[in-house]
């Protein structure tokens, strides 16, 4: 495996190797997909532009006047799992990001580049639909703001064009009394990708779930979002009966597939499981908040 490796020091430099070496570079943030996907073979890109040099794509933030917190495209997992704003506010994503493969991983992985990498099962992205993240991306013509629902197209494809970057992820201020919860299912404890993933966000007032958001990952060509759940849930005193008619409506959005990790009916029935314990914690988390 041969290849050239290029270290732009400015996102402008960045663009003119691209435009220079596309189609056949790939840019890398951490390389923990891309140097894999290399190793076996899988891509074999002639150019690799190294991102980490480039200082505005790093870190995690908050900003007060657009109230919203901005993940820097070299944000690692570590960085997102630790991060006192993510915490504060959307602990699940924090939960999320600090299940990811293990140590090592978290240290190099960043959290932009699990969703370029756009595999269905990956960790972050059912988290950063529940909060409806919007992905920035830079190109030589400008720059686009995409919602987290449209960033994904299919297995291992997004809406980056070739010739474009993602700078970062920004996640508006959630409600009051907002809080959620991921859960992950995989055969092994660390290490292993989730069978399946189900992140849980909403909102409580007076007791009542005001608003709720549903989604799912490794169940689907895509991470999705269940509308179909979150409408049964939006401006409900949830009880059973409802937690139940949640769990069905995810069984029946989701499209999971038969592989060597998992069968097809035991990822459907895992949904309707796991749906309804991460809304349990959700609300109870909520609801302490609300009690605050
Ligand atoms: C041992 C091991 C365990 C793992 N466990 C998990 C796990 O439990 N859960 C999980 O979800 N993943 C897991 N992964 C996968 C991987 O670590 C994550 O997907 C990680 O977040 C990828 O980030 P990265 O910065 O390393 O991306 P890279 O490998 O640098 O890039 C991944 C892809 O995204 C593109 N890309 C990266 N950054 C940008 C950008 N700013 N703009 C445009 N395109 C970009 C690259 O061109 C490449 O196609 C594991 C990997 C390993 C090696």
């Amino acid at each position: 495996m041969r290849f050239q490796y290029l270290q732009p020091a400015s996102l402008q430099e960045a663009f003119s190797l691209l435009a220079q070496h596309s189609p056949q570079a790939k840019v890398m943030a951490g390389g923990t997909d891309l140097l894999v996907a290399m190793k076996m073979q899988k891509l074999s890109p002639s150019v690799v532009i190294g991102l980490s040099q480039i200082p505005e794509m790093a870190g995690v933030a908050y900003d007060s006047s657009s109230k919203a917190i901005r993940i820097g495209a070299l944000a690692t997992h570590q960085e997102v799992s630790s991060s006192s704003a993510i915490l504060e506010k959307f602990s699940h994503l924090a939960g999320a990001a600090s299940l990811v493969g293990s140590r090592q991983v978290r240290n190099l992985g960043t959290t932009v580049g699990n969703i370029c990498n756009a595999s269905p099962s990956a960790e972050t992205a059912p988290a950063l639909l529940t909060v409806e993240a919007v992905v920035n991306i830079a190109g030589p013509t400008g720059t686009r703001q995409v919602a987290i629902g449209d960033f994904f197209t299919g297995p291992g494809r997004t809406v980056v064009g070739g010739d474009e970057i993602v700078t970062e992820v920004t996640i508006p201020d959630p409600e009051p009394n907002s809080a959620g919860a991921y859960i992950k299912l995989s055969p092994r404890r660390a290490m292993d990708l989730a069978v399946v993933g189900v992140a849980v966000f909403l909102s409580v007032r007076n007791g009542v779930c005001d608003k709720a958001r549903v989604a799912l990952g490794a169940v689907a060509p895509t991470p999705i979002r269940v509308p179909d759940a979150e409408a049964i849930l939006s401006g409900e005193a949830v009880n059973d009966n409802l937690l139940e008619q949640a769990a069905q409506a995810a069984m029946k959005a989701c499209r999971p597939i038969s592989d060597v990790r998992s069968s097809a009916e035991y990822r459907r029935e895992m949904v309707g499981v796991l749906v309804k314990r991460a809304i349990r914690e959700a609300l109870g988390r909520s609801r302490n908040q609300e009690g605050d």
